[in-house]
């Protein structure tokens, strides 16, 4: 199997190589295609399995497909993960998997000061990659709206739970429009989190390692 069979562009599979990824992992084998056909996706894996590739290369492949510029203090892409440092793994392997798109990526955290954030967004981000709490800021100070956006990842959404992220993530949904794609990975499935899904995924595919 190879990256090549499972319909990424060009610019994706020469960063893929560049990378020196030779072949995709089980999740993404199974994941890249459907997202691909604009499924939502319930996704069980643990890290280490290449989950974050599973989730960036259909979100990147999509974007770049239908170009155009993201909205004042808006996106595309929203990225949703339990904590900063995980938070800013996502974004660096988006850099290296979108090195050939020219698509900007913005990190939205606590812990650090706000102004810098509120810059990077300010004309717009195509991919924001963030924890739920200071995203919840932003939307609530009006610096970053959801409205443009045309995939939602949530990631480890078991970890988002055991944290007690689950209300601010809920808060986060409502602003989100009704027709976008929805990919959502847990490495367990809690009932909470069951819950969550259902509420959240129009028809997933289920796909697990
Ligand atoms: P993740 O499970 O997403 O945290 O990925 C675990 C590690 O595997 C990361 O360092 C990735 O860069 C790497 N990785 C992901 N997919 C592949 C692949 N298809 N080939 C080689 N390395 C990969």
């Amino acid at each position: 199997m190879s990256f090549s069979t499972l319909g990424l562009s060009a610019p994706l599979l020469r960063a893929l190589e560049e990378a020196g990824y030779t072949a995709p992992t089980p999740i993404q084998a199974q994941a890249i295609p459907l997202a691909l056909d604009g499924r939502d996706l319930l996704g069980i894996a643990q890290t280490g399995t290449g989950k974050t590739a599973a989730f960036a290369l259909p979100m990147l492949h999509r974007l770049a497909a239908t170009p155009g510029r993201p909205p004042r203090a808006g996106c595309h892409a929203l990225v949703l993960s339990p904590t900063r440092e995980l938070a800013s793994q996502i974004a660096d392997n988006i850099k290296v998997y979108g090195r050939h798109l020219g698509l900007s990526v913005a990190t939205v955290f606590g812990g650090v000061p706000h102004r810098p954030q509120v810059r990077a967004l300010e004309r717009g981000v195509d991919i924001v990659v963030g924890t739920p709490g200071r995203l919840l800021d932003h939307l609530n100070g009006r610096t970053l709206r959801l409205d443009a956006v045309r995939v939602f990842v949530l990631d480890e959404a078991d970890r988002m739970l055991d944290q007690g992220f689950l209300p601010d993530v809920r808060r986060v949904v409502p602003a989100l429009p009704r027709d976008r794609q929805t990919l959502f990975f847990s490495a367990t499935m809690p009932r909470e989190i069951e819950r969550l899904a259902a509420d959240i995924l129009r028809e997933p595919a289920r796909v697990e390692v």
